[in-house]
């Protein structure tokens, strides 16, 4: 499963990390970022976009992390499957 969270976008409303506290963190300019105990740090590309790859032995959270990017109120998360096709939330 790969996310990709948009920090130009997201409010910092911190719905996404009450629901998916495991996955989902504020930074100190209240951005979400990606939280993975497997990775020690996000990637961000150019457009401010942080992408992280989560792998699959977090898959037991799958439904909790997916509820928390669904929570979004601006859509600032987006969430792929391994195969790269985008999950509708
Ligand atoms: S729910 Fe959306 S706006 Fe709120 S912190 Fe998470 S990504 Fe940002």
């Amino acid at each position: 499963m790969r996310i990709i969270v948009d920090q130009e976008t997201c409010i910092g409303a911190a719905s996404c990390v009450a629901i998916a506290a495991q996955t989902f963190g504020l930074n100190q300019e209240g951005k979400v970022f990606i939280l993975n105990e497997n990775l020690e740090k996000a990637i961000r590309n150019e457009s401010g976009e942080c992408i992280e790859s989560v792998s699959t032995d977090m898959m037991d959270i799958r439904e909790t992390l997916l509820e928390g990017a669904r929570s979004c109120p601006v859509q600032a998360i987006r969430v792929f499957e391994d195969s790269g096709e985008e999950i509708i939330l």
